[in-house]
């Protein structure tokens, strides 16, 4: 669902993203680890078309998004790690608004029962925004990706800032969305999420893919000493 091929970007000459090539296919979650200014907000701005690249190429569902904006768009959701609502709507006004953006016209059971299905609780789908927790809001998120029946996810840092709870309740819903057939490419500094949720994991350093594995091949204390070779930082024993 997403081929990202040789995609380059350079700012003002200073590369950012450097011959990146990664795969994920319908059902996979790719994680993308990395330090700050490693490309990963890069690659996800570039395959949601907020910016142009230098070379090379990213598809969606095999259309060039560079090409064809407007249509790769449609099967794309995005969960940034704020994620933009109008804080005086409701759960299920905002939930209408974004889906009705997307030219889905949802009757109100249908709205509710996406509500659900992310796991809001009921007695907030009448709520305001403004009073929503950030787990809260990233399950609206979720819910305007399954009212938009989105085939890609794209999340940039979602877990950061959720407790445990609402951390491990994230990454369920990424399972269930998986288990749909959604493609899902996360870029996150959570190795424990990271290890719980992907199937496959990709480390970048200096705009490059430095690693990557399949997620059960590896421990989580594996990934953590890879992640920190990767980077040319020694572990500290404890
Ligand atoms: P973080 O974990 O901090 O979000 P990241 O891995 O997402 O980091 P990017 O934001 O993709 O990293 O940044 C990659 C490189 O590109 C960095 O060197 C950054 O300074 C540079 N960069 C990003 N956006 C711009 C911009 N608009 N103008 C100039 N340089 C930029």
């Amino acid at each position: 669902m997403i081929t990202i091929q040789n995609l380059t970007k350079k700012y003002n000459g200073q590369i950012a993203l450097d011959q990146l090539n990664l795969k994920v296919n319908k059902g996979e979650i790719y994680c993308l680890l990395g330090a700050n200014g490693a490309g990963k907000t890069t690659t996800i701005n570039l395959l949601l078309g907020f910016i142009e690249p230098t070379s090379g190429s990213a598809l969606i569902n095999n259309l060039n998004v560079f090409e064809k904006a407007k249509e790769t768009k449609k099967f794309l959701a995005y969960i940034p790690e704020n994620l933009m609502l109008y804080p005086s709507l409701t759960a299920i006004e905002n939930l209408d608004y974004f889906s009705g953006i997307a030219g889905k016209r949802l009757s109100k059971e249908s709205l509710i029962s996406f509500l659900k299905e992310a796991g809001l609780q009921e007695n907030a789908f009448e709520n305001r925004i403004t009073a929503f927790s950030k787990g809260m809001r990233q399950k609206v998120g979720i819910a305007i990706a399954l009212a938009k029946d989105a085939r890609v996810l794209l999340l940039d840092e979602p877990t950061s800032g959720l407790d445990p709870k609402a951390s491990n309740e994230f990454g369920q819903l990424l399972h269930n969305l998986s288990q749909k057939g959604v493609a899902t490419l996360m870029a996150t500094h959570d190795l424990f999420r990271a290890k719980e949720v992907a199937t496959h994991i990709g480390i970048m350093k200096d705009g490059q893919l430095k690693e990557e594995f399949i997620a059960s091949d590896i421990s989580l204390h594996g990934l953590e000493k890879t992640y920190l070779s990767t980077m040319n930082y020694k572990e500290v024993e404890l």
